[in-house]
């Protein structure tokens, strides 16, 4: 499928003239418009809740939209929590799903009512001696180990990862909580990231609610929610089939219905934490071409750089380019397009074919609304870019100004070089 951008170049050429790029763009009627769709896909499901993975994109602005929906937050720091609590989390709209837990994040997150997952069953000691109690509601981490398969298709290494307890674990911390005085339990499990399959909700589905029902039986916890976390994937390449969230509702509840409800668990009530899935496909990262260079290979440089957007030099990801202006441009050069960094990796596509870039065309970089901006990081002094929303009506709005040179020297304003450093720059 030929991957559009939800922008036109007349729109960003008016944007531009307010606000530089690079930036990332987020287009709020795509946002809408999935979170709406998630939440039909799972409306069988009267206790519902998608708890949106904060780290993925935390702009309060974004999050406010998905606020409307029902959303909850799923946060796993210290500052993800302030942020939630600063948009108006109540007590309860919190998932707290981290690990290697300093304590005062432990004791943040109680005293605003968050709901705890542990990550591991030593943690229970380590909450309990640092807020003076079990919470009421508790849930845990799950990782059965072995390889996560679907058919014969390895979809990822839960046995290699470094989170969630095992399944003797598991049981061993239901038991110790319910002694404690828990009453309301969850259980939460991450064993896939990005996949692209209507497959992997409801296969992860099976192998917690039958988890669950073996723990409720044995150790006589009542299970009140199952976390299906993150994971749902999106098409990153033009070639990839998107996810339909329908289906995958769909083939949650049959699991459900099949599993959970013949053992007297039908008010299970099912959450999700999905990050990538809500917001990937709604942001861009849009960058104007300023270098060409033909040297060994032909390269273009850009006005962003890894630090704007760093999975492609991290994991070698993937991020589909499109060269405004020449969407139906016969694709006959091949470039790598380039940051600025001092950092051969930083470079956004490899012997990528694209239309011929001039000088001055702006280039979107796709899906980049979650993990995008918020991996961001300033090596070789680079500051972040700014955030922009294009509204519904077609107006942009800023949603997150630019870093300037105060913001990076700002951990100095306690030093002499630093008051001279910050008065340099205004
Ligand atoms: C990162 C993360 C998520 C979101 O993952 P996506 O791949 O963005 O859906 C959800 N839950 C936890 C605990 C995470 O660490």
């Amino acid at each position: 499928m030929k991957k559009k951008p939800f922008v036109t170049k007349e729109q960003l050429e008016e944007i531009v003239s307010a606000y530089p790029t690079p930036f990332h763009l987020y287009d709020e009627a795509g946002i809408r418009r999935n979170a709406e769709a998630l939440r039909e896909a799972f409306s069988w499901n009267p206790g519902y809740r998608e708890y949106f993975a904060v780290k993925a994109t935390p702009n309060p602005f974004l999050i406010q939209i998905l606020r409307e929906y029902g959303c909850g937050y799923d946060c796993s720091s210290y500052t993800e929590l302030m942020l939630s609590e600063a948009i108006g989390a109540e007590p309860g709209d919190i998932m707290f799903s981290s690990n290697d837990t300093p304590a005062e994040e432990f004791a943040l997150a109680d005293r605003l009512g968050a709901i705890i997952n542990l990550d591991d069953i030593t943690h229970i000691d380590f909450l309990e001696k640092t807020i003076g109690h079990i919470p009421e509601t508790i849930s845990c981490r799950y990782n059965p180990g072995g390889l996560f398969k679907i058919s014969n298709d390895i979809m990822d290494n839960p046995g290699d990862a470094k989170y969630g307890m095992t399944t003797e674990q598991i049981f061993e911390a239901f038991r110790i909580l319910k002694e404690k005085g828990a009453r309301k339990f969850g259980i939460h499990a991450f064993l896939a990231s990005n996949t692209v399959t209507n497959e992997y909700y409801p296969m992860l589905a099976r192998v917690l609610f039958e988890v669950a029902v073996r723990i409720q039986r044995e150790t006589g916890a009542h299970i009140q929610f199952i976390n299906l976390s993150g994971g749902i994937g999106i098409p990153y390449k033009p070639d990839q089939e998107a996810n339909d969230i329908r289906a995958i509702g769909e083939g949650v509840r049959k699991v459900y219905e099949e599993v959970l409800v013949p053992a007297g668990m039908g008010d299970v009530a099912i959450y999700t934490e999905l990050g990538r899935f809500m917001m990937g496909p709604y942001g861009c990262l849009v960058t104007t071409a300023i270098h060409e260079k033909h040297t060994h290979k032909e390269y273009i440089g850009v006005d962003a750089c890894a630090a704007n957007l760093m999975r492609p030099a991290m994991y070698g990801a993937y991020h589909h380019i499109t060269v405004m202006g020449k969407e139906d441009a016969p694709c006959d050069h091949m470039y790598d397009v380039t940051g600025s960094l001092c950092e051969n990796n930083d470079k956004f596509a490899i012997d990528r074919m694209l239309p011929k870039i001039d000088m001055g065309d702006f280039l979107v970089i796709h899906d980049t609304g979650a993990h995008g901006y918020s991996m961001g990081y300033n090596y070789n002094g680079r500051l972040r870019s700014a955030e922009v929303l294009l509204r519904e009506d077609g107006r942009a709005q800023l949603i997150r100004r630019a870093e300037t040179p105060a913001d990076y020297f700002a951990t100095f304003d306690c030093f002499e070089i630093g008051k001279k450093l910050l008065k340099q720059n205004i």
